[in-house]
């Protein structure tokens, strides 16, 4: 739903921003969209309702903060930027279902505040334009809490996008892409062009849908071996998987002896690339390496 006193026009951003002397900080990756038909797709594409709570990162002037409120319970929303909590008072004021937490989000300790604000029972979502310095440990923080989150809908850099959503065998597969969807599905859910932001940033965007799945993607013995062994895979990412693997676990002729007997185990040629394995290898060979290499039990 929009309405002609959205936040987000560019006139009343403007206004905004000049009522209140307010500048962006670049630093803080401060891109404020101006285009409420965005901001409906991004709340469309997050399937909330009146039932779930939102948890928003950056609500900078409020512009997707109140598209939210109007569509879920309760939102919370972190902001770093003590400047815009003035701001934030005065253009959420119609609204009584948003809590504003003047923090850095990446030093919340989520389980211990939350609950002074909602019932960690009731659904529980993570919807925003996130600033792009720290896309990738916000959604981190996001996926390791202990807290259930079901689903996070988020605006980022296309590449990044790109990178979190691939197959492997593709050029921007990798360990953010496997670390992401060993918890969740993800997906693109549309593309927007720089042009809805001020200012506008140098890159496209693209808003991605991640969705918990009710157990990881794939069974492993152990979740810190697996996600070590995909870090090193990737390490030098022109080089096969047997010469990462040798700068990880040691170029001794035992460990040599070894790799191979765990190669051979998980069916996986050590002249392929750590870009060709999937999940699947990627969790084969890890519970072989540990057995063999490591002898863990
Ligand atoms: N939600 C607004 C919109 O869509 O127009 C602003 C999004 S802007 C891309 C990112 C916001 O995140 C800014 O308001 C910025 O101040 C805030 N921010 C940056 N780093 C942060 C951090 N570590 N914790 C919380 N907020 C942060």
């Amino acid at each position: 739903m929009t309405n002609r006193k959205d936040i987000a026009t560019p006139s009343r951003t403007k206004e905004i921003m000049e009522k209140y002397g307010f500048s962006v900080k670049k630093s803080l990756g401060q891109n404020f969209i101006v285009d409420p038909n965005i901001l409906s797709n991004i709340v469309a594409a997050s399937d909330i309702d009146k039932n779930t709570n939102v948890i928003e990162v950056g609500p900078g002037i409020g512009a997707l903060t109140e598209h939210l409120a109007r569509a879920s319970k309760e939102v919370i929303a972190f902001e770093i930027d003590n400047r815009l909590l003035p701001v934030l008072a005065d253009t959420l004021s119609p609204y009584d279902n948003i809590s504003v937490v003047h923090s850095d989000v990446l030093k919340v300790n989520l389980q211990e505040s939350l609950p002074e604000m909602i019932d960690l029972d009731e659904p529980l979502v993570v919807v925003a334009n996130l600033p792009y310095y720290i896309t990738t440990p916000i959604i981190m923080h996001f996926l390791e809490t202990p807290v259930r989150i079901d689903g996070l809908t988020i605006m980022m850099q296309k590449e990044v996008a790109e990178r979190i959503t691939a197959a492997p065998g593709s050029k921007a597969y990798g360990s953010l892409s496997i670390a992401i969807q060993y918890y969740m599905e993800a997906e693109v859910a549309f593309i927007v062009p720089k042009t809805v932001f001020i200012p506008q940033p140098n890159v496209d965007s693209a808003i991605i849908k991640l969705t918990r799945r009710a157990t990881p993607s794939v069974t492993v013995n152990n979740e810190k071996s697996f996600f070590a062994l995909v870090r090193s895979a990737f390490v030098q990412r022109r080089k096969t998987l047997w010469n990462n693997l040798l700068i990880r676990y040691g170029k001794e002729d035992e460990t040599r002896e070894k790799l191979t007997q765990a190669l051979e185990a998980a069916n996986i040629d050590p002249k392929r690339r750590g870009e060709t394995l999937s999940l699947a290898e990627f969790a084969l060979l890890s519970d072989a390496i540990d057995e063999i290499v490591l002898e863990k039990d």
